[in-house]
């Protein structure tokens, strides 16, 4: 077997300091190195997912190929590299005590008492280490530890990655902590203290750092290197800057490459190849980030794309959508601006101001009924103007739910979901769906094969017949009133391949130049690398090419 080693990452000082999208750009790295890697999400909250949190307060819920409901941070780790991820990639403390209070019920522990040390320990242990027991394959197991470092929640996963390197071994377990390094006024003096506190605050849980990361404005210069080095007990050459970005997030692979990062992980780990030289291959793959980096210095135009939706004031409430669109204007040079507005306020005297400037309208996914009114009039107006549309999930049903009041007059047409008394139900849920009561994991969800209708506007985005897209939904375009729609030109191209269910609707290209449709989310799957083809083919229309 394959010798594997874990990089565990932590955070101190502040929250939000960009921990996911800095081990992403390790996992970058180090695949551009042609390392295989995955990466896993510890999160100290008690619930067993994001699945039914509010994203106001956790962000988007991140759905990987095999349903699971995960962390947004998941997203960052698959767009940053190619590692699939699923289930196992996610951990947070409710699933651990889960498991474990399910074995003491079922006896497992023999009489023992059940005690945070070993039993909790042992558990997060057991996880972090199923992933290389799962795909031997794999050379690094990159570890986010969420939250701050002196959170009451993480001191249990600290406790377990002390453990793990005394278990394994220093020379395959590495320490990164991500620190913020503050200047007082603008340009001014540079902090050093908050950094020395939280290492300390670290090595009470018995964790010595390898390597730190340091947040800030502008990079560190090498005396303030030496002084966190001397004050926090890790090589200067192992204290790294981490300074705000200009352009985008896919500059960090870059920023920590010219830092030598990449280069001090190798060198760490002792990684060396059979003439006993360490693996310092130039980045092959480093070339592909910088043409990404570029269209964000050089847009060669820009286009205005309104995205109507309920969690507007939150960015990471929609974070893979907003990245996705990103990514659609990649092949073009295209930037991406957005006009975000809340569905809720949009209503039928002021739709028209609101979406004056929009080149191109998305409705995103979405649960309950507020708003809905507001995202009909978006996409009427879309419709009515030929101006390029795409609505995923809820903004696929919402299309139908408006195609059919408005074309098919069907006036009280709507989903279950928000009116169970309709007579014109044109989405609701599947007979086999209707005994569902409980709230977590029982949705649609996951990777579901699709085949596209040939000549149809989706199969000549994908250029393939049939796809896997990933979804999470409980309701469904209604069978009953296919015929009336594909009749008025709202045809039906993208079904399961049984034919039972409808995954895509669009406007016959006569009618409209781009209106689609998708009960799946193809935000999950678009990369910077490799952008998604809906996404690129929707940003194209809407800058009129
Ligand atoms: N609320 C809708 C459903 O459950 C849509 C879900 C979504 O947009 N993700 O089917």
């Amino acid at each position: 077997m394959k010798k594997v080693r874990y990089i565990f990452v932590t955070g101190g000082v502040a929250s939000s300091l960009g921990k996911g999208v800095s081990i992403a750009s390790i996992g970058a790295l180090l695949e551009a190195r042609g390392f295989s890697v995955t990466i896993q999400k510890m999160d100290p909250y008690i619930n067993i997912d994001p699945g039914t949190m509010s994203p106001f307060q956790h962000g988007e819920v991140y759905v990987t190929e095999d349903g699971a409901e995960t962390d947004l941070d998941l997203g960052y780790y698959e767009r940053f590299t190619s590692a699939n991820l699923g289930r196992e990639n996610s951990v947070s403390t409710g699933q651990i005590y889960h498991s474990v209070i399910s074995r003491e019920r079922r006896g497992e522990y023999l009489g023992r008492t059940v005690q945070v040390i070993p039993h909790i320990t042992n558990e997060i242990k057991n996880r972090i280490q199923l992933l290389a027991q799962m795909n031997p394959e794999l050379d690094f197991v990159l570890v986010e530890i969420g939250g701050t470092v002196g959170d009451i929640e993480s001191v249990p996963f600290l406790e377990a990655i002390r453990q793990f390197r005394l278990d394994q071994g220093g020379d395959s377990t590495m320490f990164i902590h991500l620190t913020l390094v503050p200047s007082i006024t603008d340009g001014g003096e540079i902090k050093t203290k908050p950094t020395q506190h939280s290492v300390k605050e670290l090595l009470k849980q018995g964790i010595q750092p390898d390597i730190l990361i340091c947040r800030t404005a502008l990079p560190l210069d090498a005396d303030v290197k030496e002084k966190i080095s001397l004050f926090c007990n890790v090589t200067a050459s192992r204290v790294f800057s981490a300074p705000d970005i200009d352009h985008t997030i896919y500059e960090i692979p870059q920023i920590f490459h010219s830092e030598n990062l990449d280069e001090e992980i190798i060198r760490y780990f002792r990684i060396e190849n059979k003439s006993g030289e360490y693996l310092m291959n130039l980045n092959p793959m480093l070339s592909k980030w910088d043409q990404v980096v570029d269209v964000f210095r050089n847009p060669r135009r820009h286009v205005k794309i309104a995205v109507v939706g309920k969690y507007m004031a939150l960015h990471d409430a929609y974070r893979s959508l907003y990245e996705a669109l990103t990514h659609g204007g990649f092949p073009r040079h295209i930037a991406v601006d957005f006009i975000k507005i809340d569905s809720e306020k949009v209503e039928a005297d002021n739709y028209r101001d609101l979406l004056k400037d929009a080149q191109g309208i998305l409705v995103p996914g979405g649960f309950g009924e507020r708003g809905v009114e507001g995202k009909l009039l978006a996409i009427r107006f879309a419709r009515e103007n030929k101006i390029p549309y795409f609505g995923i999930c809820l903004g696929m049903q919402c299309a139908v739910i408006e195609f059919a009041r408005n074309v098919l007059g069907f006036k009280d047409a709507h989903s279950t979901e928000f009116d169970p008394d309709s007579s014109h139900p044109v989405i609701s849920l599947m007979e086999e769906q209707t005994s569902v009561v409980n709230k977590g994991g029982t949705m649609r969800l996951g990777a579901y094969p699709c085949k596209l209708r040939e000549g149809s506007l989706i199969a000549d985005c994908y250029m393939q017949p049939q796809i896997q897209e990933r979804h999470r939904h409980r309701f469904e375009f209604n069978n009953k009133f296919r015929a009336a729609f594909e009749k008025a030109g709202m045809l039906l191209t993208g079904l399961s391949p049984d034919e039972t269910l409808v995954e895509t609707v669009e406007l016959d290209r006569n009618l409209h130049p781009f209106f689609v449709g998708t009960q799946y989310h193809p935000e999950f799957k678009s990369k910077p690398l490799s952008p998604h083809p809906v996404f690129t083919r929707f940003i194209e229309k809407s800058a009129g090419l």
